[in-house]
């Protein structure tokens, strides 16, 4: 390093130091060595947020000024995990901050855990919209969030009595340190009432909408850092809050009591996440959650646009309005709102921009969660946007008709509104121009199955965005024993193009390279065996392999088979103990939560545990096989299993998983699938090929074929198969069956018929779990595949999948604040 370099580090080394005990004695009125860590940890991001903020207002600046085009993307849920570590490497400050705080005695990692998770999300959806404005930020673009500042996350979760426990996560009781409050950017969201169309003096009709409830939408702007570019993006969080002048008003004590009982309702709009992402209570405060910040983000959108931009017709060409999944969908029927009833334009020409605006991505083909809302309640909420609904429906059919006369069976199957419902996967559709699947199994789903007659109607809307993951918090930040090592064999390349990871193949038959690989891997395993011990108070094997399925817990995701695996290999040891000499050590892991009202799921985790703690306690097999469910799965928790993990449980039934992200996560850090050819899988094991994969059971069509004969019986695989018999018999009686049985779990394994099909799979499933035994034990083999997998995992980055959203849906362009 050249000493005009070192200078400047030390410099700004030292310009850092300063403003950071600047910050602590304006923040706190107290010396920084009199800090809690709490306070530390606030004091630091104060710091950052002085660097951030700078380049902020640069980044809003330069859209302005270039009148570039921006995207808007709408999502119900952002599971952003923490954000400090993140942003310091996205800003390349992470080492003189280290640096710095050192000096002074601070481990910067201590400051690190005392950020709460940003648990805005259950799940995949909500990582997913995580992954993608760090992309969009990264890659330059005009992108930015919008959302519900959930004043209570997902729940945390605790294991007591093997049962989960859901405790309210009070995310932001030390406040949220990265979050702007702008009250001046207050929207109003109106509810309830009466909409009509009434005549003028003129003869012509006019909208008129009285009676109505007010909230005040405050939003929390929350900066997203680019990666290494100076591009700082926005995540709008919307807050529901109770309109100023309501507060001041005079009346009857009636009248103030019932405008105190309105303010408890307004403030409950944003208080909950709502824990289930796979099947929709008809809850009126979820729809009133998702009118809330989809009405908020399109006006406070118009509105800028009207500032920084003028004429509304052009409006397409400057805005785009990405919907994640339905939930967001009234961002249709809310835009013409606004064009129509506010800006006066007539509909024609606000259904033309209002379709070029919109984009929308499919989550799931599983028909019980699909989003749809009774009539009645929707109506009542949102009189008028109920009523540009049945005009936007009445418009499609009259088009429909047309092209398929006489076929009213065809105009019952797409009509939006339909039997007393209203379909928000069908306006999605008709009121976008883009439909995307999230990999290419379930786009092709899709178009030849779920939505066959609109892919009939509309053959250009669909397409497919494979999903990704960003490879700067999965590998770079979780990881950087790795990343560094990576570095070594290609440069550091990958991480500004994470597709030159492919370089690595160079090195598959490097004994020398895959050895250091070997160790980085190691390295992890030993933490993650230090923190379970520290967390749960539990050992396990660091020399084993690490066999992890983390995700939601629900019946489609089979975790189910996994245990039933398990208890198969425990009987198998019992019976006969001289096996265990050719068996592999291993650790079963699991985490994952369950919807507090998805019993089934609560079940399986109670399962789950009680086989933990038969199989544990057991000195026959314990020094073998080890069962661990780690509570209270989260982003934070995820960042330290993905680098530890030997084998990636991928285990969906065929055609049910969309597209799974976690599978690329593990990937990315060089563990092997094993799985079905069920959402990203395929494309996984077409990339690193069936050498480098496990892959076992039904395949999709198979599945969809025992679905229309309807031949499949849980009965017949169970009585012709003593191995699905003997572990299925057990969650009634034997050696699990201690503190209660599991007859809930078998009734609906058979009451359901089976739905997902775990008894004709599991055969398949024991035989990969033998062959994940006969790579294992072929030491370099393994390595190499390993290797290979990490190599392919650069496809899977989000920046990957952006990059394809921006051009061939959004139409949106990189920018460069780079100063050379
Ligand atoms: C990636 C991720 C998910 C999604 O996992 P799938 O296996 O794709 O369902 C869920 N939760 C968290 C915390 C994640 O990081």
């Amino acid at each position: 390093m050249s000493v005009s370099i070192i200078n400047k580090q030390i410099e700004e080394k030292a310009s850092l130091q300063k403003s950071f005990l600047k910050t602590a004695n304006m923040l706190f009125g107290k010396e920084w060595d009199e800090l809690t860590k709490e306070e530390l940890y606030q004091t630091l991001v104060n710091t950052i947020r002085q660097y951030v903020s700078e380049n902020w207002i640069m980044t809003n600046k330069y859209y302005a000024e270039h009148n570039c085009k921006e995207v808007y993307y709408f999502s119900i849920e952002f599971l952003l995990g923490r954000l400090l570590n993140s942003n310091l490497i996205n800003l390349d400050m992470k080492d003189i901050c280290k640096d710095a705080l050192a000096d002074l005695g601070i481990d910067i990692n201590e400051l690190f855990k005392q950020e709460p998770d940003a648990g805005l999300g259950n799940g995949g959806l909500g990582r997913l919209a995580a992954c993608f404005i760090d992309s969009m930020a990264s890659l330059g673009l005009p992108g930015h969030g919008c959302t519900i500042r959930y004043q209570y996350g997902l729940f945390e979760q605790k294991i007591i009595n093997n049962q989960q426990v859901e405790i309210p996560d009070n995310w932001l009781k030390n406040g949220f340190a990265w979050e702007y409050r702008k009250a001046d950017k207050e929207v109003r969201v109106n509810f309830g009432g009466n909409a009509y169309m009434a005549e003028q003096e003129d003869g012509s009709l006019k909208l008129v909408h009285e009676g109505y409830d007010t909230v005040s939408a405050v939003p929390y702007d929350v900066p997203i850092v680019g990666y290494h570019n100076n591009v700082v993006n926005t995540l709008r969080l919307w807050n529901a809050e109770v309109p100023k002048d309501y507060a001041s008003l005079s009346g009857t004590r009636e009248q103030l009591q019932e405008r105190l009982r309105q303010s408890y309702r307004i403030q409950a709009i944003t208080s909950c996440l709502y824990p289930d992402d796979s099947s929709y209570e008809g809850k009126l405060l979820r729809l009133t959650q998702e009118y809330f910040f989809v009405s908020a983000g399109v006006q406070s959108i118009v509105r800028h646009y009207k500032r920084r931009k003028g004429a509304l017709s052009a409006f397409a060409n400057q805005v785009a309005i990405h919907i994640n999944d339905t939930h967001p969908a009234m961002a249709i029927p809310e835009l013409m709102r606004v064009l129509v009833d506010v800006e006066g334009m007539d509909w024609e020409k606000a259904w033309n921009i209002t379709k070029n605006t919109i984009a929308y991505t499919n989550h799931t083909i599983m028909p019980e969660a699909l989003e749809t809302w009774p009539i009645d309640m929707f109506k009542k909420l949102l009189p008028r946007i109920y009523m540009i609904i049945e005009e936007i429906n009445a418009r499609f059919l009259d088009n429909i008709r047309k092209m398929y006369p006489g076929d009213e069976e065809r105009v019952r199957r797409v009509s939006i509104i339909q039997d007393g419902m209203v379909h928000m996967a069908r306006l999605s559709v008709v009121g976008s121009h883009s439909v995307n699947g999230v990999a290419k199994i379930h786009s092709d789903i899709l178009k030849s199955y779920s939505m066959k007659d609109f892919n009939e109607i509309y053959p250009k809307k669909f397409n497919n965005k494979t999903n990704g993951i960003t490879h700067r918090r999965w590998l770079i930040a979780a990881n950087p024993e790795l990343s560094s090592l990576i570095d070594e064999a290609i440069s550091d390349k990958w991480r500004r193009n994470p597709s030159r990871l492919i370089d690595l193949l160079d090195f598959k038959d490097d004994k020398a390279f895959l050895d250091k690989l070997d160790e980085v891997k190691k390295g992890h395993k030993l933490y993650l065996a230090g923190h379970i011990k520290r967390r749960i108070g539990f050992d396990i094997d660091p020399n084993s392999v690490y066999d992890i399925q983390v995700k939601r817990i629900h019946s489609y995701k089979r975790q189910i088979m996994n245990i039933l695996h398990v208890m198969y290999v425990y009987n198998w040891i019992k019976r006969d103990p001289s096996i265990k000499n050719q068996m592999l050590p291993r650790t079963f892991m699991f985490a994952g939560k369950a919807a507090p009202g998805y019993h089934i799921a609560k079940e399986t985790i109670r399962l789950i545990n009680t086989v933990a703690s038969v199989v544990n306690n057991d000195k026959d097999v314990n020094d073998h096989i080890r069962v661990v469910f780690l509570p209270n799965y989260s982003v934070t928790l995820a960042e330290k299993l993905f680098p530890a993990a030997d084998v990636s449980e991928q285990i969906s039934l065929a055609g049910k998983e969309a597209s799974g992200t976690s599978n690329m996560k593990f990937m990315m850090n060089g563990a092997i699938t094993l799985g079905t050819l069920d959402g990203a899988n395929v494309e996984i094991c077409d990339a690193v090929g069936e050498e480098n994969c496990i892959i076992f059971g039904l395949k999709a069509e198979e599945v969809m074929e025992y679905y229309k004969t309807g031949l499949y019986s849980a009965w017949t695989e169970y009585n012709v198969n003593p191995k699905v018999h003997d572990v299925v018999d057990q969650l009634l009686t034997g050696p699990f069956v201690g503190n209660g049985d599991f007859h809930d779990l078998h009734n609906y394994l058979f009451s359901s018929n089976d739905e997902y099909f775990v008894f004709k799979d599991f055969m398949s499933y024991c035989a990969a779990h033998s062959k994940i035994k006969a790579k294992y034990n072929d030491h370099y083999g393994w390595l190499k595949s390993s290797l290979i997998n990490i190599a392919h995992s650069g496809q899977f980055s989000s920046d990957r999948t952006i990059a394809e959203y921006a051009k061939d849906i959004w139409n949106v362009h990189p920018i460069n604040l780079i100063k050379e």
